[in-house]
């Protein structure tokens, strides 16, 4: 069977490590774009929707790479907040948003709501543009509650202030093993996986054009 080749359209490292450990049994060779020399190509996440964003990104590169590329994006959406942070969830407190400031605004939005009304949802959206153009998503969501207060150190994000349904704890106290098992990420990368073992095993979306 013939190898493929699969570029993320990610500078994050984290993501890039995640996603080469779930694939790492297909005869796929993953790159990242800055393995490729593309780390200068930004995208403006300004989409209505994760999938618009997570589409965005990977075309801004599939002209640029042999083989299939892929793409994410995650918003968390908290229930009392009418899907607040949602979409931007990264820039949630501009103008110079960062993960701690994002945090205190969120909390400071929850003042005085009881757990029960925090409830949230962790959405990603990715985005596959195949060798021949064809465009597929699929969506990974995880349930939980907004805490009161930060809790644990590992993850990143809003990991400290996300309380995993079914667990008790945040996922920074959780830690990455588990994390990466049960997050929304993990979810939609299980998802993902199937796709493109699809589409190895019946050579679909090969574009031989050049052979
Ligand atoms: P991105 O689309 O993966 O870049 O995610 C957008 C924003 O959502 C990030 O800047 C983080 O603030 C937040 N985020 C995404 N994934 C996670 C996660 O797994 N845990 C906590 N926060 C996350």
């Amino acid at each position: 069977m013939k190898r493929r080749t699969l570029v993320l359209s990610t500078g994050n490292r984290n993501k890039v490590e995640e996603i080469k450990d779930i694939l790492k049994h297909l005869p796929v060779d993953v790159l990242s774009k800055d393995e490729l020399g593309l780390k200068d190509i930004d995208v403006d996440e300004d989409g209505e929707t994760l999938e618009e964003n997570a589409i965005k990104k990977a075309k801004s590169i599939k002209n640029k790479v042999d083989g299939m590329v892929m793409a994410d994006d995650t918003g968390l959406f908290v229930d009392y907040l009418k899907g607040e942070p949602g979409i931007k969830s990264a820039r949630y407190s501009d103008p110079d948003a960062n993960d701690e400031k994002n945090i205190e605004k969120l909390l400071s939005k929850l003042e005085g709501v009881p757990l029960e009304k925090r409830t949230a949802i962790f959405r990603t959206v990715i985005a596959l543009i195949t060798e021949k153009g064809d465009v597929i998503t699929v969506t990974g969501e995880c349930k939980g509650y907004i805490g009161f207060e930060k809790k644990g150190h590992s993850g990143f994000g809003y990991d400290p202030i996300f309380i995993v349904d079914g667990y008790g704890k945040t996922f920074a106290e959780l830690g990455n093993d588990i994390k990466n098992n049960i997050s929304h990420r993990a979810k939609a990368l299980e998802k993902m996986r199937n796709v493109i073992t699809d589409i190895i095993k019946d050579g679909r979306n090969e574009d031989n054009s050049c052979q």
